[in-house]
């Protein structure tokens, strides 16, 4: 540490990527301290405890097989998982008829179908050739990058079921619709996860498996561990940039560092005004970048009665507002409880609504699913995350098209003093839980890699 720091290095936000980056900082012996702006840890990832072993998942929940750093995290802080439910026949409500159907391809005409695997095979094939990491580097990546998904699929002359299933998936993936998101962006995500696959499948897929407590307990434990270096209600309001250390301006304080990083999504950074101004190609990426729309609903029944007439409690909806929905009951099927997915336009819509219209919306839907019963849930709550003012939105930020191009390596190239984090800038599970953990133990490497004072974890 300089004679001038009070801190080895800062962190803003106690999110996962914050709390991995400050957690191998600590480990490697250097003088760490994590600010967040608000009054809990976890970030995207949130809890309600209902008592009685009844927790619920209000933002982040799964994890899967190809997602191994925060496998790890979670082992090493004595976090457990467990199988998503998945016994059963999921459900379709598409244009007007409720049928089921096994694995994840749901049944529909003939036509239909193959437009469908044609449509699925286009964009797997397309997201092998966009390197995990790099998408700027990818052959014809300003092409790519000048058109939206909407756009691609109709070039492809894709006909309108398979475009709006896989407008249904993206409300819940990014919260967003397909004109909204750049293709480069879409292709680079499914690469990063391992494919289209990895993305949308439950067994084997991102919706592999629950953490035992909700995943907030591991930010939680994380936290503990760091103990009084995480402070709460601390947003930070001003970067600047010394000569011999990086000064965070607080609201009733400020505070000196060697280095900091920021693990925040783009649009977030975008709050925090920086001193030297941030380079163009940084500053434009904070303002194109914008957080998806997502909320999530959920109703809690005192048993999963689906299961009894074979459902599995996984279904998509073109009809109702929640778009998709799961069962997240817990573990021992003590109670039943069906989480429901409102995302992009239709989470927009929802939130102008008064609270019992979108109620009686939802569980209606969710009766023409699992039938009558579904209409007198025990409980029933709600998550917004465009209405939480130190997230805005969810599960991700989006680039629209241009957006990725133009930023480049900008995403995660470290400005001087300044080491970018956040589950946006990573090259592998970018947009999940895994993809946080990863860029916080990124930033950190670069900054133990340049550290005189390193010693191993
Ligand atoms: C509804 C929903 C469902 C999701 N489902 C899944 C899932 O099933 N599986 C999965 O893997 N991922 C899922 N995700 C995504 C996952 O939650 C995120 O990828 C991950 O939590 C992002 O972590 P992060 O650290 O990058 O950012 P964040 O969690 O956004 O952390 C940023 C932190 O910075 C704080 N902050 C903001 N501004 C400031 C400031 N100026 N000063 C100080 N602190 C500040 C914020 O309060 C926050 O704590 C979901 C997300 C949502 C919202």
């Amino acid at each position: 540490m300089s004679a001038r720091a009070d801190l080895d290095v800062a962190v803003v936000g106690a999110g996962f990527s914050g709390l991995a980056a400050a957690r191998r900082i600590a480990a490697a012996g250097l003088n760490v301290v994590v600010f967040e702006a608000n009054d809990r840890v976890g970030g995207r990832v949130d809890r309600e405890d209902l008592g009685d072993g009844l927790v619920l998942d209000l933002g982040g929940t799964w994890t899967g097989p190809t997602q191994d750093r925060i496998a790890s995290l979670a082992a090493e802080v004595g976090v457990e998982v467990f199988p998503q439910f998945a016994d059963g026949r999921n459900q379709i409500e598409f244009n007007g008829r409720v049928r089921s159907y096994g694995g994840t391809i749901p049944r529909l005409g003939v036509g239909a179908l193959l437009d469908l695997a044609r449509l699925q095979f286009g964009a797997g094939r397309a997201a092998k050739r966009v390197a995990a990491g790099s998408p700027w580097d990818a052959r014809k990546a300003d092409l790519l990058d000048s058109i939206t998904l909407e756009d691609w699929m109709c070039q492809r002359h894709h006909g309108q079921t398979a475009q709006q299933l896989l407008g249904i998936a993206g409300k819940t993936i990014w919260g967003a619709e397909p004109r909204e998101m750049s293709l480069l962006y879409v292709l680079h995500y499914i690469a990063s996860a391992g494919g289209l696959d990895a993305l949308l499948d439950t067994e084997g897929g991102a919706q592999h498996e629950r953490f035992t407590g909700g995943a907030l307990s591991v930010a939680e434990r994380v936290a503990a561990e760091l103990g009084d270096r995480v402070v709460l209600n601390s947003p930070v309001e001003a970067i600047s940039t010394e000569a011999d250390a990086v000064v965070l301006q607080l609201a009733d304080r400020t505070v000196r560092a060697d280095k900091v990083v920021i693990a925040l999504p783009p649009p977030l950074c975008e709050r925090i005004s920086f001193a030297p101004a941030l380079p163009e190609a940084r500053a434009e990426l904070q303002r194109n970048w914008r957080m998806g729309a997502l909320t999530k609903v959920f109703a809690v029944y005192k048993r999963p009665f689906w299961r009894d007439a074979g459902f599995t409690g996984e279904a998509l909806s073109d009809a109702s507002p929640a778009s998709l929905t799961f069962d997240v009951s817990p573990e021992d099927g003590s109670q039943g409880v069906l989480v429901g997915f409102v995302g992009g336009d239709d989470a927009r819509s929802y939130a102008k609504l008064e609270a019992e219209p979108r109620r009686a919306l939802v569980l209606e839907g969710f009766a023409r699913l699992y039938g009558d019963e579904a209409l007198e849930p025990e409980r029933w709550l709600e998550r917004d995350w465009a209405a939480q003012p130190w997230s805005r939105g969810g599960p991700v930020a989006i680039a629209p098209p241009g957006a990725l191009t133009s930023g480049r390596e900008a995403l995660r190239a470290p400005i001087g003093r300044l080491h970018w984090a956040g589950t946006e800038t990573a090259e592998r599970s970018a947009g999940y839980i895994d993809g946080a953990v990863r860029s916080g133990e990124r930033a950190a490497e670069e900054i133990l890699a340049g550290h005189p004072a390193r010693r191993s974890a």
